[in-house]
């Protein structure tokens, strides 16, 4: 029964352009009618016709813990009693970027209300501390929808068939340099192309937004030192892998320092909440002890504080190792159940971050390979999946995400519903 969503869905659309409020929640590229959502509760989500489905979205990352965990619903709770919004500096604020600072490698942050406005902020930073205009991002890389990163942005584009966007001057992207992710030859030639001109290059610390494509041994130290070498900073975007590919995220599993950082999703716990933070020299230079401006009426909400610094307090290391290990009983599942029906496929991971890309090659190393994917068989298997009562992401080129609260009984219910939609895909 989906009648209720479908009638949902065209109340939306007379108000809200497409019916939904980010595109990636259409269901655009696979056919169909996303479900409304009424309720959710550790690993489900419940519809508006009552249906539960088994959530691999998690809020495209955010529900590290699942979804209304009880510890951080009471913390959300006791914290809107007393207020939501204050206009005036408060002291949760400082315990969530404690949190932040004990956690990473940055030494100072700032809370923004957006992975998108984190971004933005950073490469204002960067360009306002170096006096360079240019920036160097990689293709397929997706760091919100700030003008000058709407170029080759990823899965929401990519999702769409939109190559940038109308709206996006050419002064604009003409600052933008877009190279093919783990590609050291195009990198090196770009430094040495426009090397004084460069602020900043900025990267997803190891890229979800075209599937998950890690990047390759080596690749993040290579950037940072070439980055350096020109005088440009090295901007790592954890804004999806923060604390949750590790507890600090990917810097947890290569090690490498950038000089600024970007993180969203995990540390707000469901609510808009991000950060942009580095070395203590450079973030120095933003308002109001520095000439770099920035700022934000919402920004360290004491209730989106509340629910980040609860779920981080409660992501502890057995969290991560849990995380480990559903992610990996699911991937040979899904990777059993494609190639029963021999259906061509590839799984790629990045801690417990995994995407299936429906392809034949034995590797995606860039958005190149990942645009190469049988979109048809994947819808296909997305719609099996959905009947079977699992929330896939409505995209192939979208990571999958687990939460703490994924058990058994919630694996299995994937787990069931694999074969059948592996036969979808093969038809
Ligand atoms: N950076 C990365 C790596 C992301 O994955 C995203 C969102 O998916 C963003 C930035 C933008 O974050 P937001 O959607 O909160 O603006």
């Amino acid at each position: 029964m989906t009648a209720r969503s479908a009638a949902l869905f065209d109340a939306a659309r007379r108000v809200i352009p497409g019916g939904v409020n980010s595109p990636v929640r259409a269901f655009n590229s696979v056919g169909g009618t996303p479900r409304f959502i009424t309720s959710a509760s550790g690993a489900y989500l419940t519809d508006a016709d009552g249906n539960e489905l088994v959530d691999l979205i998690c809020s495209w990352g955010p529900m590290l813990l699942g979804h209304a965990h009880p510890e951080v619903v009471a913390a959300i709770t006791e914290a809107a009693a007393r207020g939501t919004s204050y206009g005036a500096p408060t002291p949760a604020e400082i315990d969530l970027v404690a949190e932040i600072v004990d956690r990473t490698p940055v030494e100072q942050a700032r809370l923004v209300n957006s992975g998108t406005e984190a971004t933005m902020s950073v490469l204002r930073l960067a360009r306002g501390i170096t006096g360079r205009d240019k920036i160097v991002k990689f293709a397929g890389c997706y760091h919100g929808h700030a003008d000058s990163l709407l170029a080759a942005a990823g899965s929401g584009l990519a999702t769409l068939g939109i190559p940038g966007t109308p709206g996006v001057t050419a002064g604009t992207t003409a600052d933008t340099i877009v190279l093919p992710y783990n590609d050291r030859a195009a990198v090196t030639a770009a430094f040495a192309e426009h090397g004084p001109e460069i602020a900043a290059l900025i990267t997803e610390a190891s890229p979800g937004n075209m599937g998950v494509v890690p990047p390759a041994e080596g690749f993040n130290a290579f950037l940072a030192e070439t980055a350096r070498a020109h005088g440009a900073l090295f901007v790592s975007d954890e804004v999806m892998t923060g604390f949750r590919v590790s507890r600090s995220g990917q810097f947890g599993l290569d090690g490498v320092e950038p000089d600024l950082m970007t993180f969203g999703k995990v540390m707000g716990g469901g609510f808009p909440c991000a950060a942009f933070g580095g070395r203590a020299d450079l973030m120095g230079h933003l308002a109001p002890v520095g000439e770099v401006y920035q700022a934000g009426t919402l920004s360290g909400n004491p209730v989106a504080a509340a629910a980040g610094l609860t779920t981080l307090r409660l992501a502890t290391d057995e969290v991560y190792a849990g995380l480990g290990t559903r992610a990996d009983q699911l991937r040979a599942a899904v990777s059993e159940a494609l190639r029963g029906a021999g259906v061509p496929h590839l799984v790629q991971s990045a801690g417990s971050m995994f995407s299936v890309f429906f392809t034949d090659a034995d590797e995606v190393v860039d958005y190149a390979g990942a645009s190469g994917q049988d979109t048809a068989a994947f819808a296909a298997f997305f719609h099996a999946m959905l009947d079977a009562g699992v929330h896939l992401p409505p995209s192939a080129f979208e990571a999958w995400f687990l939460s703490a609260a994924h058990d058994d009984a919630a694996i299995d219910k994937v787990i069931t519903a694999l074969p059948e939609a592996a036969r979808a895909a093969a038809r």
